[in-house]
């Protein structure tokens, strides 16, 4: 069998190899992981961490996904909708204080009244984040879940500039079974199944950045489910992933099925993202907040495992309680500006820096389109070892070899 560095080493992985990465568990194997991924992020997309302020600005949703604490049949939860003023208001706060982007999330609705209202945001926050410092306005993910083609093109449309679009829409799991039991509604399940696929193509299609992702430490969930899932980003040459681990929510109605014990589970999802880091090389990959629902470094461990984006939560505080898809969510009281400041903190002791005012795209939708590599996120700066004491886990950079991935480092320009 191969050493554990010759493994990592390699730029191509068998599924074997694969699945032999993500059920690490001894500690010094999974800080060679760590390593591994943590070299490869800095050398590959640089020493930035770009910041998406997210704004949950509806909990209602038509959908009843079992294990979502803000489904339909909730009856529990207070819904509330933010108004335009309020959901416009929150983005010119972020670009104010210097996010270069935000991120729209809220439950799936496909009803006229709410394509017309996220239709009205996106062209709203486009005009009014324009300044000096941001002068193309922010850019914006959406996550708003699956909707026909032509909704996609409307929101695509109305941001104008082209590639400031992105969108997340997480497949959760591609085991058609796992699937199956997380969505309940009576409807087909391959269906179900084909049409979030279909949706994925959809937005491709639309002009989106697109993202997927999916849920780690399901119940049921083996090792060679989560290597299903890094083949179909892959095969479907995603530009970012959002993952994170699967926290069980009391609004939810998966209550009888537990989940894995917090330790092994964050375990778990920290291989899935160092993994992804390796084999998907130049995507974006976000340190999903329900890491720190299990550490409270939860995040920072997230950046150490070969993630670049952070989302600080700039919803307004009355009504972030009611937006807690899982149990234990983290940063529900902080004021956006507490958020700002605490995460840029947590990322300083990291080593790495904020990309402030910048859009912060995936380097892997820069190199599909063609488009140049912003200068301040060029690839060869490392970062420091700083992050070895924050975390307690020594970072040494390693040598992985990256010979294979074209630079383009003659055609550059600032990030906007
Ligand atoms: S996961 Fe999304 S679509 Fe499903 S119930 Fe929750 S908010 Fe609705």
């Amino acid at each position: 069998m191969k050493t554990l560095d010759d493994l990592l080493r390699q730029e191509s992985f068998s599924d074997a190899d694969i699945i032999r990465l993500l059920g690490l568990t001894d500690p010094d194997d999974c800080e060679r992981l760590r390593r591994a991924a943590y070299d490869l992020t800095t050398r590959l997309v640089g020493d930035l961490v770009h910041y998406r302020g997210i704004l949950e600005f509806s909990n209602r949703c038509t959908l009843n996904c079992r294990y979502c604490g803000i489904r339909r049949d909730n009856r529990e939860l207070e819904r509330y909708d933010l108004s335009l003023e309020q959901l416009v208001e929150g983005a010119v706060w972020a670009a104010e204080n210097n996010y270069g982007s935000v991120c729209l999330q809220a439950g799936e609705r496909r009803d006229e009244p709410f394509v017309a209202f996220v239709e009205d945001g996106i062209r709203e926050i486009r005009a009014r984040t324009r300044s000096e410092r941001l002068p193309d306005g922010a850019s914006i993910t959406l996550s708003l879940g699956e909707q026909p083609l032509e909704t996609y093109e409307r929101w695509r449309a109305a941001a104008g500039e082209a590639d400031c679009m992105r969108y997340l829409l997480r497949m959760e799991t591609t085991n058609p079974e796992i699937f199956a039991r997380l969505h309940p509604d009576g409807f087909a399940h391959e269906k179900a199944y084909a049409s979030r696929i279909q949706a994925l193509e959809d937005l491709r299609t639309a002009g989106f950045q697109v993202g997927t992702g999916g849920m780690i430490g399901l119940p049921g969930q083996t090792l060679a489910d989560l290597c299903a899932d890094i083949r179909f980003y892959q095969r479907m040459d995603v530009d970012m992933l959002g993952m994170g681990p699967y926290i069980l929510s009391r609004g939810g109605d998966m209550l009888d099925e537990g989940m894995m014990a917090s330790g092994p589970l964050l375990q778990r999802a920290l291989n899935m993202l160092a993994v992804c880091r390796l084999v998907l090389r130049d995507v974006n990959i976000a340190a999903a907040t329900a890491l720190q629902a299990l550490a409270e470094d939860g995040r920072e461990q997230g950046i150490a495992h070969g993630c670049n984006i952070i989302m600080p939560n700039i919803t307004p505080r009355p009504v972030r309680k009611r937006y807690q898809l899982y149990d234990n969510k983290p940063c529900i009281d902080e004021e956006p500006t507490d958020c700002r400041a605490c995460l840029e903190g947590r990322i300083h002791r990291m080593g790495r820096r904020v990309g402030w005012n910048q859009w912060g795209c995936s380097r892997h939708f820069r190199r599909r389109m063609n488009l140049p590599i912003p200068v301040d996120s060029a690839p060869g700066r490392h970062g420091h070892a700083a992050d070895a004491g924050l975390i307690g886990i020594p970072i040494q950079l390693g040598s992985v070899s990256d010979a294979s991935v074209p630079m383009r480092n003659d055609a550059v320009r600032r990030d906007p």
